[in-house]
């Protein structure tokens, strides 16, 4: 079933959505070469904790962090560890909280010092296709405009759209329906409707679209070893024009 949210709720899932936006901000000021994934984690699950929210990840079907934090060849769900970044990784950052009984749910991948011409591309393409696909987020259009959107963007350059993994509703639970996946048909799935709030996640590898999981039952890794990157906003299905939740207008005061 798909939910639509009142106008309160939506304010709430608002304020979420702008907690993990400033959340993402915060770790995206530490991301540098040296750092350990497993700082940047308690950064975050302070900076929530003092926001008065909780992290919405940690204990997530078990799920051992704040963050999954997934570097280079990693698509999604890497767990933090020891390990330290170095110069020239991609590192995704996803992030969630829990606050009034509303999650928020948003994603950005962040270059560590200065990165590779291919990288750099992979990482503008894929965040554009997020806003392809958010604007196709109105009421009336059907789930698949923007799966279309996101693939048709993305696939002219040779990437390819990660299958196992997709978008979803959000609300009191985590991932809602409907899914949202990031390939598709134009006017096919489910009918978008004013109210209805969800995330819009494109994964996008540099090379094959083949994934494995890794032995800790989280870690998704692309087949090939090549880097994937990720970007992930949280919007409310309008009449007319989409209203996205979140933001990345604090993490890119902070890289700049
Ligand atoms: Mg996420
Ligand atoms: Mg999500």
């Amino acid at each position: 079933m798909i939910t639509l949210r009142t106008d309160e709720e939506i304010e709430i899932l608002r304020e979420n959505a702008l907690l993990v936006s400033k959340t993402l901000a915060e770790v995206g000021k530490r991301i540098q070469p040296g750092v350990s994934t497993l700082e940047l984690d308690k950064l975050a699950e302070t900076f929530i904790r003092d926001h008065g929210a909780a992290p919405g990840f940690l204990g997530y079907n078990g799920f051992p962090n704040t963050l999954c934090l997934s570097v280079n060849d990693v698509v999604v769900h890497g767990i933090p560890s020891a390990y330290r970044l170095k110069e020239g990784d991609v590192i995704s950052v996803d992030c969630g909280t829990r606050y009034k009984g509303y999650y928020g749910d948003s994603a950005y991948t962040f270059a560590v010092g200065e990165i590779n011409e291919d990288a750099k591309h992979l990482l503008k393409a894929t965040k554009e296709s997020l806003f392809k696909g958010i604007a196709q987020a109105i009421d009336g259009n059907r789930v698949g405009d923007i799966s279309f959107a996101i693939q048709n963007h993305v696939e002219p350059f040779g990437y390819s759209v990660v299958r196992e993994m997709v978008g979803h509703g959000l609300g009191s639970r985590m991932h809602e329906k409907p899914d949202v996946p990031n390939f598709g048909h134009r006017g096919h799935g489910k009918r978008l409707q004013n109210g209805m709030v969800i995330c819009i996640e494109p994964m996008i590898n540099a090379g094959t679209k083949d994934v494995f999981m890794d032995e800790d039952g989280w870690t998704l890794h692309t087949r090939d070893g090549k880097k994937s990157a990720h970007y992930e906003l949280t919007v409310c299905v309008r009449k007319g024009h989409p209203d996205v939740l979140s933001t990345f207008e604090f993490i890119e005061k902070v890289i700049k």
